[in-house]
């Protein structure tokens, strides 16, 4: 049994993050460990009550980056088919 390399604060016994630091680790595989830590940094570096704004703006953000990938998506199967 070792501490999560990651919080240093769960055990492990056969991985070397806890469950928790995994779910950030694979945040980080999907939008990469730059764009994490941008979060992090832009979010946590704000007093409690301006976070919940910028939580819900980076939110936004991925919302309408999503949205517009998948309006683009839609419109080219669109024009393929017809
Ligand atoms: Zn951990």
């Amino acid at each position: 049994m070792w501490s999560c390399a990651m919080c240093e604060r769960e055990y492990v016994v056969f991985t070397k993050v806890c469950p928790d630091c995994r779910k950030i680790k694979n945040f980080m595989n999907c939008y990469s460990r730059e764009r994490v830590l941008e979060i992090v940094e832009n979010v946590l570096s704000r007093t409690e009550d301006k976070q919940d704004n910028k939580i819900k703006d980076e939110v936004k953000k991925v919302i309408e980056e999503k949205q517009s990938q998948y309006d683009l998506r839609n419109y080219k199967k669109k024009n393929q088919s017809v």
